[in-house]
């Protein structure tokens, strides 16, 4: 493991680094354009670090998800030329991830200089599940450098060819970004300081099941808000009408709410909520109504924790030394159904002590509601895999560096 530093002098050296540049876009193909630059932003500085030592960089990065082949609609050019303006330099392009242009592109490199691969997702081999198919796909990335960086933090928990299967076909090391993102889930797993809250929503309680599980021996107090609230105020009998609702996982809910009763873990859920009949769409005003938790209506979804809610949370966030923050508590990306999300955002950044935000929707919103990224300890780039870390488990990315 360690700094790209241990790679040794990488002066004229063809470094590739896998980055995380999957940004949301908006248009139509060919004239995209980057909605939130917030990942191509944390991916400058290790970018910038090696060119600075004479590196000659080679950047690739997936883009949305295309069904391993090329579609014009995922083209990673408008991030190349983003990723330029922010460098302040020059940022060739290769058309492919690893074919003739790739080659070109990166033979063309001086010492310094920055390249972009094509989307590696528009080739099968990266996410494979067949280690031989995948291994070829790495097997061609890896002729294109001397030397490995793993930075993208957003995709460490996949056993993908750009992420596992090249680290161990190259001397390879952890970025900047990816070596700061460790070190702050390591400070939220061993040992932290006290009260330690944990605040999860989002859309799926099913992906966040497994942190729950974890958390319950660990956090002090957990808040549950977003769409995976639905099935823990079903669980304890609620009526939920129309809103998000995993049937499936109630049984679960029920245990947890069960556990955390057990183990002195407060878990707190909205008292209200905000409801709405139609789920936010541009051809339709949102009609938001403010209603008990427990007595949604049969026709109504909730859309938004309520504002007596979002008082308490940000109340049960005040005191809190260390608080993790995942998943937004309501619509956020409709004005009318944000306001949950906002006043929890607000509580974090009045935090004395630890705090994080983690997941894309989450970096997002606090982004798009206007806070100042600076007032937050740490904004991960990350959802999935601070996630998975947080629930204990082994990150292949991360893993394939330890050898
Ligand atoms: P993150 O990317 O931060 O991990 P998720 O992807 O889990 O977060 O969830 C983000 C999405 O959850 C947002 O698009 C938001 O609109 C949605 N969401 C939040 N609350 C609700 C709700 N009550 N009903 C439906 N979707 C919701
Ligand atoms: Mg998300």
């Amino acid at each position: 493991m360690g700094e790209y530093g241990e790679l040794g002098d990488v002066q004229g050296k063809r470094v590739l680094v896998r980055s995380d540049l999957n940004v949301p876009l908006d248009g139509p193909a060919g004239e995209r354009v980057i909605t939130d630059d917030g990942r191509v932003r944390a991916s400058v500085p290790t970018i910038k670090t090696l060119a600075a030592a004479g590196a000659r960089v080679v950047v690739t990065a997936h883009l949305g998800r295309p069904q391993g082949a090329p579609d014009p609609a995922y083209s990673l050019a408008p991030v190349a030329a983003r990723l330029g303006e922010l460098l302040g330099q020059d940022v060739a392009f290769a058309t492919d991830t690893v074919g003739e242009s790739a080659t070109a592109t990166v033979a063309g490199l001086e010492d310094g200089q920055v390249a972009v691969l094509e989307n590696v997702r528009f080739n099968e081999g990266e996410t494979s599940k067949d280690d031989a198919v995948r291994g070829s796909f790495a097997d061609q990335l890896a002729q294109l450098a001397d030397a490995f960086v793993s930075d993208g933090f957003g995709v460490v928990h996949r056993k993908q060819a750009s992420v596992y299967d090249v680290a161990l076909r190259l001397p390879a090391a952890m970025g900047g970004l990816v070596s700061a993102e460790i070190d702050v889930l390591r400070r939220l797993t061993h040992d932290p300081e006290r009260p330690y809250v944990v605040v999860l929503g989002g859309s799926k309680v099913s992906d966040k099941l497994g942190v729950i599980d974890n958390l319950l021996g660990q956090a002090d107090r957990l808040l549950i808000g977003g769409g995976m609230v639905f099935t823990f105020l079903a669980a304890q009998g609620h009526e939920v009408g129309k809103s998000l609702l995993e049937d499936d996982q109630l049984e679960t809910c029920r245990e947890y709410l069960g556990r955390a009763q057990e183990s002195g873990v407060e878990i707190v859920l909205p008292t209200d909520i905000v409801v709405d009949t139609a789920f936010p769409s541009d051809d339709r005003e949102p009609e938001p109504r403010v209603v008990a938790a427990d007595a949604i209506p049969s026709d109504a979804l909730g859309l938004d924790i309520g504002p007596e809610s979002a008082e308490r949370f940000a109340e049960a966030i005040a005191d809190a030394r260390t608080v993790f923050w995942n998943g937004p508590m309501g619509v956020f990306e409709s004005a009318a159904f944000a306001a949950g999300t906002s006043a929890v955002a607000e509580a974090l950044t009045k935090v004395d002590g630890l705090s994080v935000v983690g997941g894309g929707d989450s970096a997002a919103a606090v982004r798009q509601l206007g806070f100042d990224e600076a007032a937050f300890g740490h904004i991960s780039t990350g959802g999935g895999a601070s996630l998975e870390y947080l629930e204990g488990k082994e990150l292949p990315g991360i893993a394939v560096l330890q050898r």
